[in-house]
């Protein structure tokens, strides 16, 4: 067992049959010692690939990703959720529907700081029905940016994304896979 899935036993709360909280280390108080072995690991994982940026989504996948970032010495890029109607053209732009908040976001990044001469290693902390993924995914595509990786902290296997994400051919690391939560469990994925 990993020090994430350690961390999600220890101070994880179910809060229904699908969502998980983790604010006391990872989307409120944020523990900076974890985050920063958490960043070793995909950098293991990812030593095989070439990557330039990263490129994560507010709010939740700024802190993991800022620390990601500084391990491999690269720039983060956040997409940001619309606050208002952008009607200037130098934004990539997609629609995501969030998980949490039962609501759908555009999402912006400026076209400066995404193209063609990218190679992006997109994190995020949650992955649940790929929504967020998806939005990020059209966004590169748009700049016509390269997913050389895809890292996510806590993949809820019993939800849909990792498959589909997994079957486009994205090459997906997850560091804790849960296969089930109750408020009396978690059990992860070998
Ligand atoms: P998806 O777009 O894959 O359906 O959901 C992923 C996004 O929703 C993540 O960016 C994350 O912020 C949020 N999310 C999904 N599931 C959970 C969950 O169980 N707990 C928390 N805290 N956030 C979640």
């Amino acid at each position: 067992m990993n020090c994430l899935e350690k961390r999600i036993l220890k101070n994880g709360i179910v809060k229904n049959a699908n969502v998980l909280k983790v604010d006391s280390f990872l989307n409120h108080q944020i523990d900076i010692k974890l985050l920063q072995e958490m960043a070793l690991e995909w950098q293991y994982r990812f030593k095989d690939i070439e990557i330039n940026k990263i490129l994560t989504i507010e709010s939740s996948g700024i802190a993991i990703s800022a620390i990601v970032a500084s391990v491999f010495n690269v720039p983060l890029v956040y997409a940001k959720k619309e606050k208002s109607q952008t009607i200037e053209d130098d934004f990539y732009k997609a629609s995501v529907f969030s998980f949490t908040h039962n609501v759908e976001n555009n999402i912006i990044v400026k076209r400066d700081y995404l193209s063609e001469d990218d190679n992006i290693l997109i994190i995020d902390d949650f992955l649940a029905n790929g929504c967020a993924l998806e939005g990020l995914i059209e966004i590169c595509n748009q700049a016509n940016a390269n997913i050389k990786g895809i890292g996510i902290a806590i993949e809820k296997g019993f939800q849909d994304g990792g498959r589909k994400i997994r079957n486009i051919g994205y090459r997906l690391e997850s560091l804790a896979i849960i296969e089930k939560m109750s408020d009396k469990e978690i059990i992860f994925r070998k």
